[in-house]
């Protein structure tokens, strides 16, 4: 069995860094399944889909052309990498995200990120749903105002405007929404790993993970 590391936890969590790094120290493939649900919010609003239409929203999803080429994402052949990281785009492939047709359309292409000789894959519901049997499944978290600090660090790197009380807004607004969805609601699932990063750095965070996929 290919091994598959579930990195799940709430938004702004540094779980995308944290598990890019892990894979990078084991060699693994990298799934960032919210890059899937941020591009097809991005696919729908440019079509002038409402994101309201479930239907049109689950054909978008299931037809994304889309391709990760390292470090780049891209859509239709365009690079979108900075693109889909604003907060219109993270709020919107939350609003999309809740809909079962858009999960079920993004479903297989994401099972196929599993590939030998290994995946780390980081998302909301990669330990409950797209990758059950996960060798090593965690839920990575932090406070909601670390978040936001670490967001609006990340936004202010990028050259993007942001405003922290703002992005702590976005940031309980979009938790609440992932949490009370009723499909694949982010929760700390059993026999998922608690990791709570609100006082380690990203190196600490990685270590903590690698000690526990080596247990
Ligand atoms: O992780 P990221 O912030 O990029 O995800 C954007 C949104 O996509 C999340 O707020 C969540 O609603 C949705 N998502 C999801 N399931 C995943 C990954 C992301 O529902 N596996």
């Amino acid at each position: 069995d290919i091994p598959v590391i579930a990195i799940d936890g709430p938004s702004a969590s540094g779980k995308g860094t944290v598990a890019q790094r892990v894979a990078a120290k084991l060699g693994f493939h990298y799934l960032d399944s919210g890059a899937l649900y941020r591009l097809a919010a991005l696919a729908a609003m440019r079509s002038g889909i409402e994101l309201k239409d479930e239907h049109a929203l689950s054909e978008v999803a299931a037809h994304l052309n889309v391709v990760f080429a390292d470090a780049e994402i891209r859509l239709d052949n365009e690079n979108v990498t900075d693109v889909i990281r604003s907060e219109e785009c993270g709020n919107a492939a939350s609003r999309v995200a809740a809909y079962p047709l858009v999960r079920a359309a993004l479903l297989e292409r994401q099972r196929a990120f599993c590939q030998i000789p290994g995946l780390v894959a980081d998302g909301r519901d990669m330990g409950s749903v797209v990758f059950p049997a996960a060798i090593l499944k965690v839920f990575l978290t932090a406070t909601a105002e670390t978040r936001a600090q670490r967001r609006y660090k990340q936004l202010m790197e990028k050259g993007m405007d942001a405003n922290i009380a703002t992005l702590l807004q976005d940031i309980r607004e979009r938790d609440a929404r992932d949490s009370n969805r009723s499909i694949a609601p982010l929760q700390l699932g059993a026999g998922t790993h608690l990791l709570d990063t609100t006082s380690l750095d990203i190196n600490q965070a990685v270590d903590r993970v690698l000690c526990l996929y080596a247990e």
